[in-house]
C-alpha cells in the first residue's frame, strides 16, 4: 500500500494555482500498539482551507509549506491495533487531503451508514451544517416573521440557514451567484426568494424580496452583497459574520469595505463566530437537523469531484463558485454506495 498525498507546495498569491499543490507518493505508515489505520474515502473542501495555505494572522495555525493540506474526512478502517477500532468501521476524522490517515483514534467518530450516507458527516450532518446551526440559533435568535438573508445560498452552510430560517417560520432570501443556483434554492430549498448578485438589478430585486427589510443577515460573504445589505437593515438588526469568502482571494489587504455607519443606525449587531469553539452546540443540532434530513425536510445536495489529484482543481473553483453544493472529493470508492 501506498499513500497518496497532496502537500502545499509553495503559497499562493491571490487565487491559489494548481503549481501551489504537489502530488506526491509514500509508503504506508506502520501501525504502533494502539494505531489505526484508515483508508479515506471523502474529503471535504472548504473555504478556510485558502485560510490556512496563507501565513498571514489568522485565528488558526496555517499549513506549512511540504506538509499534508488539512481537511475534514470520512474514512473505513484498514488495520487496527487499537480495541475500539475494528477493521471495516467508518470514521470521521480530520485526515487531510491524503489517501490513507493513521492516529491513536482519539479524534475520530464513528459513524453508521445505516442512519444517514457517509457523506453527511462532512456536509450537512457536519462542520458546515453545525456552522448553520450556531450563527443562526445561538446567533442570530430568528423569531417568526423575522426576515433572513443569507449569501452562498445553495451552498454548505447557506442552504441550511434557509431551510432552518424556513422552519422556524421566518422569510428566507438567499443570494447566489448564478439563476441556476436561485431556481434550485427557491425551488428545490424552498426559500421564499432568491437573487443573483452578478445580475445588474441585484440591489433593487433584493428591495424587492425584501418588504419588511431584514432582520438577519448571515454574513458569508462580504463584498456587493453586505454593501446592498447595509441599507435595507432594520433596528436591532443581528449580523453572524461567518464568512468573506469574496475577500479570500485578496492580493493585498480585502477589497474596500462597506461603510459600517448603517450598523449604527440600525443599532445592529454583529458577531463573528468560529465554528470550532462551539462543539457543545453539537448534540442539540444533530437532535434537531438529523431528523429533518431523514424526513427530507431539509435537502442538501453535494458536488463530488473524482480522484485526490483532482482536489486542487476544485478546490480553486471553489472560491470562484464554481460548485454546486457541498464541494467533496471522492478519494477511493464507497462500499456504501
Ligand atoms: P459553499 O459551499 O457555499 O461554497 C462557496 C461559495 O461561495 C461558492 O460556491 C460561491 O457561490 C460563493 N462565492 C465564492 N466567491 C464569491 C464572491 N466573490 N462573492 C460572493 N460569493 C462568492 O461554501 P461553505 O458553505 O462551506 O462556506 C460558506 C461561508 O461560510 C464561507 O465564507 C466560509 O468561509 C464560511 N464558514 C465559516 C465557518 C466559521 O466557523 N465561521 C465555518 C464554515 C464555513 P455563488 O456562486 O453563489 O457565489
Amino acid at each position: 500500500m501506498t499513500n497518496t498525498r497532496v502537500l502545499l507546495k509553495s503559497r499562493p498569491v491571490g487565487e491559489p494555482t494548481p503549481a501551489n499543490f504537489a502530488v506526491s507518493e509514500s509508503p504506508a505508515p506502520s501501525l504502533a500498539d494502539g494505531d489505526v489505520l484508515r483508508r479515506t474515502i471523502y474529503l471535504s473542501l472548504d473555504p478556510y482551507m485558502r485560510g490556512r495555505m496563507s501565513d498571514a494572522p489568522s485565528y488558526a495555525a496555517p499549513v506549512n509549506v511540504g506538509d499534508v493540506m488539512c481537511g475534514h474526512t470520512v474514512s473505513q478502517v484498514v488495520e487496527s491495533r487499537n480495541p475500539a477500532f475494528a477493521v471495516g468501521d467508518f470514521v470521521a476524522g480530520y485526515d487531510g487531503w491524503q489517501a490513507l490517515g493513521i492516529s491513536n483514534g482519539k479524534e475520530l467518530r464513528k459513524l453508521d451508514p445505516g442512519t444517514a450516507p457517509l457523506t453527511t458527516a462532512i456536509g450537512v450532518l457536519g462542520m458546515p451544517g453545525l456552522t448553520a446551526f450556531v450563527g443562526l440559533v445561538d446567533i442570530g435568535q430568528p423569531k417568526a416573521g423575522e426576515t433572513v438573508v443569507v449569501a452562498a445560498a445553495s451552498g454548505a452552510v447557506g442552504s441550511v440557514v434557509g431551510q432552518l430560517a424556513k422552519a422556524r417560520g421566518c422569510r428566507a432570501i438567499g443570494v447566489a451567484g448564478s439563476e441556476d443556483k436561485c431556481r434550485y434554492v427557491v425551488d428545490d430549498l424552498g426559500f421564499d426568494a432568491c437573487i443573483n448578485y452578478k445580475s445588474p438589478d441585484f440591489y433593487p430585486s433584493l428591495k424587492a424580496a425584501c418588504p419588511n427589510r431584514i432582520d438577519i443577515y448571515f454574513e458569508n460573504v462580504g463584498g456587493k452583497v453586505l454593501d446592498a445589505v447595509m441599507r435595507l437593515l432594520n433596528r436591532g438588526a443581528r449580523i453572524p459574520l461567518c464568512g468573506l469568502i469574496a475577500d479570500y482571494n485578496a492580493r493585498e489587504s480585502p477589497t474596500p469595505g462597506p461603510n459600517w455607519l448603517p450598523l449604527l443606525v440600525a443599532r445592529a449587531k454583529v458577531q463573528g463566530f468560529i465554528v470550532s469553539d462551539h462543539g457543545d452546540r453539537a448534540p442539540a443540532f444533530v437532535q434537531e437537523v438529523a431528523p429533518l434530513v431523514r424526513s427530507g425536510r431539509i435537502k442538501y445536495r453535494e458536488d463530488i469531484t473524482e480522484g485526490l489529484e483532482n482536489a486542487p482543481k476544485a478546490f480553486i473553483g471553489l472560491l470562484d463558485g464554481r460548485n454546486f453544493g457541498k464541494a467533496i472529493v471522492r478519494v477511493s470508492p464507497d462500499p456504501t454506495h
